[in-house]
């Protein structure tokens, strides 16, 4: 966590009160919250009354995905189409065929091109045909595994025209990017991606869009979400947002450099490496990179045993490694999307970082070969 958000939220650890509560100590843990709120609401652009607070990325996600299908499904029986990015997180994946599973949703995966990004003449074509069919559009800001920036103005725009909401799920942008929430109907951040807190997060909600809740108790959140609000960690996201937009220029331009760096050492250094994801529109901390010849978890493990700590590019479904939907929606086969890895850098990253991860790759890679590619 950045110190702000320890100190905000270290703060707040030791007070008494309810932020619901009508007594001295509750309205002031209110205040607080009321505080943080704004804050955030200011960063993301839009205003305080449209941020609802939730445990996290993966909570507002569901919440959006859910609480709009089923709003939009029972004002209307006819809305049922449900048109998703065929790479976003699984925060919003499951859901999503979650509604199609149970719901009678009818689940269309959105086509991305080969370096991630969202085809808007392919969105534009299922939107005109039948928009009062479409129950919710769901594409993220940015992706988390190869760092791609969707096209996220030209999407807004479509839905826009067709009368169709739009969720986004920006929880790998914030601190990262310009988000202006403004430009689409709900939106998902989360703390720990901006150096928050775990377990906190917040659904920005355009006023006047309906949606189902998923909890249902003490009415907090403008009765979108129930449950006591956790004052200590809202103000330890807010702390975080303010400082992460506060430096975003310097740190992220900072952290670019470095990222490129990165990947032009790594593929001059080693043959065989692959970039994955979009050179230009991009996370500034990513690099996604494919590997011939050997399995990504593999490799993973000879760097950990050299200190350095890396994502594999596949998802882990009980015990058995497959490989990245959000890959192989870009069209790379299954072996090469097995023999990827993500290198994320942070504030915290430095040049020395870097330089010692080009000290034991080219070894762990020669290695991983010698083992061979996935199974
Ligand atoms: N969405 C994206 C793009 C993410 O990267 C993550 C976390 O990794 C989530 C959603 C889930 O957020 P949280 O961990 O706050 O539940």
């Amino acid at each position: 966590m950045r110190p702000e958000a320890v100190a905000a939220m270290t703060a707040e650890l030791g007070a008494v009160g309810n932020p619901s509560s009508l007594h001295a100590s509750g309205r002031r843990a209110r205040r607080v919250v009321e505080e943080s709120r704004e804050a955030i609401a200011s960063v993301l652009g839009v205003s305080a009354g449209d941020v609802v607070f939730t445990s996290g990325g993966t909570e507002a996600d569901n919440l959006a995905v859910k609480g709009l299908y089923r709003a939009r499904r029972s004002a209307d029986s006819g809305r049922t189409r449900v048109l998703a990015s065929a790479v976003e997180h699984h925060a919003v994946l499951d859901p999503v065929e979650h509604l199609g599973a149970t719901e009678g949703a009818e689940v269309e995966w959105l086509e991305v091109d080969h370096l991630g990004r969202v085809r808007t003449d392919l969105l534009e074509k299922r939107l005109v045909g039948d928009p009062s069919s479409v129950a919710l559009v769901t594409v993220m800001w940015a992706n988390n595994e190869v760092g791609t920036t969707q096209p996220i103005a030209e999407v807004a725009a479509l839905c826009a025209e067709h009368g169709v909401p739009l969720h986004s799920d920006a929880v790998q942008a914030l601190g990262q990017l310009d988000v202006d929430a403004s430009t689409v109907d709900s939106l998902a951040v989360s703390g720990h991606k901006v150096g928050g807190p775990h377990g906190v997060g917040a659904l920005v909600l355009k006023r006047g869009l309906t949606l189902e809740p998923l909890l249902h108790g003490g009415g907090q959140e403008r009765d979108v979400r129930s449950g006591t609000l956790d004052a200590p960690s809202i103000a330890g996201f807010a702390a975080a947002v303010l400082a992460s937009e506060s430096d975003r220029a310097v740190r992220t331009a900072r952290v670019r450099r470095l990222r490129d760096d990165l990947v032009a050492r790594i593929v001059a250094d080693i043959e065989g490496v692959t970039r994955n994801g979009d050179p230009h529109d991009n996370l500034p901390g990513i690099a996604h990179l494919s590997f011939d010849g050997c399995a990504g978890d593999a490799l993973l493990l000879l760097l950990d045993a050299a200190g350095v700590e890396c994502s594999r590019g596949s998802a882990c479904s009980a015990g058995v490694p497959r490989p990245s939907h959000v890959l192989l929606a870009m069209g790379l086969d299954p072996a090469t999307a097995m023999g990827s890895l993500r290198f994320s850098l942070g504030h915290t990253s430095q040049q020395s970082d870097v330089d010692r991860l080009l000290e034991v790759l080219p070894g762990a890679v020669a290695r991983a070969r010698r083992a061979g590619p996935s199974r």
